[in-house]
């Protein structure tokens, strides 16, 4: 329970940090959960219906379980990482994939791989879930999602397509549970969505039961409705009623019965939400499943599988021929589109978060803190072992094929002797100019100061040196022997060990 000396009722902390700090990003949750129906949205605010503390001299809900609160997170986590594959910029994972849904017409309607809608479809129509929680777009705003408790397949069919505001999916499935009596529920989000449902899970919300599985969108951010379509109006004069589509390329393309109009993305990135800027999740880590763009595929999606419930129900999907796949290591550009894409969202996001922490003395975002548990584990049981490297002289652009194959994002660089010399990632070498990629060496890009521990030190001090030396991991060597590498620890390392 949060007690900041406010009260025992969480709604004032609520209030208080994320409502009028602007961190709200309206799923709607909080309405979902509350036992005594005191929240409700209301167009693009959380209100108080009535005051809870009349009712209760204590209730931690609302605020623990709202996904820009810091509290549940590690417990959160616990939901995926039984995957085998952690991995710093895209989570824990089974398996990674294109996929795109045989039917063409729906690859044209979604403008990528309509993975998603192909995937409820089938979902609906074999029973496998009962309802499913989708965001339609609102008829007289095109543009305003319309978060929807679909029952039946044409009603997925109407929710095809990204809108980029604020839908409160998780408010529709309070109301598949509560108004539709729904047991079976599917459920799509952005990652802010899902870590809502995943908090409730965590608290053993009595409504969470209900939940059959999750698919994540992977998520830049989304915008203030008010204000971005104001902005249109003012500077393009075009009424929300006049939209018919929106979509995000290289421009922001607002679609309209007399064409397209194209709005660079530099102007409409200030009307992104405050929370979003924080948000270091880009590709919904604790979702079943995660979906997103195959930049530059043009009508694929990326598939993340992450549980053992997502891939039963992705592999029978691709079985029964509902989606057509491909292999990702073939298509190294997409993998490293998508890993650049996390990285920098999780830096600038941390970035941000610590300027924010001096304003309101916490962090609204998942950082890993110290913790005594960190202190009676050794290196040894933590790293990883059989450590791929990578030699001085290769090429960037087999380095970045070699990513694309074994999907960890940072190798040691080793010299002629076999000796590591360094450390490259994939964010380096996607720095690089395409044209000069074939004659860049990973040895002229890499970092060359190397953060050293030894398998007898603790996780602890695995952190602190992290900590102090701003790096997200460290090398282990031999003590014995300082030129042998035994293996690597990194921050997703720790953060999978205080799961545990
Ligand atoms: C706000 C937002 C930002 C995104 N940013 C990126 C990005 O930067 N990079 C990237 O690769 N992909 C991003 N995506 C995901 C991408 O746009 C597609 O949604 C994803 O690739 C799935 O494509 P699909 O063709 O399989 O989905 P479809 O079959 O078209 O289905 C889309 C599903 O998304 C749901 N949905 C639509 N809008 C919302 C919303 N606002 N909130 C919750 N659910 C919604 C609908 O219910 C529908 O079921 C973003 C999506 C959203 C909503
Ligand atoms: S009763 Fe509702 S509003 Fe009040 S603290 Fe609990 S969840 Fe929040
Ligand atoms: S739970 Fe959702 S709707 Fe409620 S305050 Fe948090 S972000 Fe806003
Ligand atoms: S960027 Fe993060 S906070 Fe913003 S909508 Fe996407 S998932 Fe939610």
């Amino acid at each position: 329970m949060v007690s900041n000396g406010n009260s025992l009722i969480a709604y004032n902390v609520l209030e208080k940090r994320i409502i009028n700090s602007g961190f709200c990003t309206l799923c709607g949750a909080c309405e979902a959960a509350c036992p005594t129906n005191a929240l409700h949205i209301t167009g693009e605010k959380v209100i108080r219906l009535h005051d809870c503390s009349k009712d209760l001299d204590l209730c931690p809900i609302c605020y623990e379980i709202c996904p820009h609160s810091e509290a549940l997170l590690l417990r959160s986590l616990g939901f995926v990482a039984d995957a085998p594959i952690k991995n710093e910029a895209l989570g824990y994972y089974r398996k990674i994939m294109l996929a795109q849904a045989v039917d063409p017409a729906l690859r044209e309607q979604s403008h990528g791989g309509a993975v998603v809608t192909a995937l409820l479809k089938y979902g609906i129509e074999t029973k496998f879930f009962d309802s499913a929680i989708v965001s339609q777009a609102e008829p007289e705003n095109p543009a305003k999602p319309k978060p929807s408790v679909a029952l039946v397949p044409d009603d997925i069919l109407s929710a095809v397509g990204s809108k980029f505001f604020p839908s409160s999916v998780a408010k529709a499935y309070g109301s598949a549970v509560y108004g539709h009596g729904k047991t079976d529920i599917a459920f799509v989000g952005v990652p802010c969505h899902v870590l809502a449902l995943r908090k409730m899970e965590a608290w053993q919300h009595k409504i969470i039961g209900n939940l059959k599985i999750t698919i994540g969108l992977f998520c830049f951010g989304t915008f203030s409705l008010s204000s971005l379509l104001k902005y249109i109006e003012d500077e393009y004069e075009i009424k929300p009623s006049e939209i018919k589509g929106m979509r995000l390329s290289s421009n922001f393309e607002v679609q309209t019965e007399n064409g397209v109009v194209q709005i660079p993305l530099s102007a409409v990135e200030k009307h992104i939400l405050p929370s979003c800027r924080t948000c270091t999740d880009f590709t919904s880590e604790l979702a079943d499943i995660s979906v997103g763009g195959a930049y530059p595929l043009q009508d694929w999606s990326t598939v993340i599988i992450r549980t053992k419930a997502g891939e039963d129900f992705v592999y029978k999907a691709v079985e029964n021929g509902i989606l057509n796949t491909w292999v990702i290591e073939q298509e190294p550009k997409v993998f490293e589109r998508i890993v650049v894409a996390a990285m920098q969202k999780r830096t600038e996001a941390l970035k941000e978060a610590k300027q924010l922490e001096e304003v309101y003395g916490y962090l609204p975002v998942l950082l890993l803190r110290e913790t005594d548990a960190l202190a009676h584990i050794e290196i040894e049981e933590i790293m990883a072992k059989n450590i791929k490297t990578v030699p001085q002289d290769m090429t960037v652009s087999r380095f970045l094929d070699f990513v694309a194959i074994h999907h960890h994002i940072g190798y040691p660089v080793t010299n002629e002797d076999g000796d590591p010399v360094g450390w490259v990632t994939l964010e380096e070498a996607a720095s690089v100019a395409k044209k000069k990629r074939d004659e860049t060496l990973v040895g002229q890009i890499m970092r060359r100061k190397l953060v050293v521990a030894y398998p007898d030190e603790t996780a602890l001090v695995a952190f602190k040196k992290m900590s102090e030396n701003e790096t997200g991991r460290i090398l282990v060597f031999d003590r014995a022997n300082p030129k042998k590498l035994l293996g690597v620890v990194t921050k997703t390392d720790l953060m999978h060990t205080m799961t545990q």
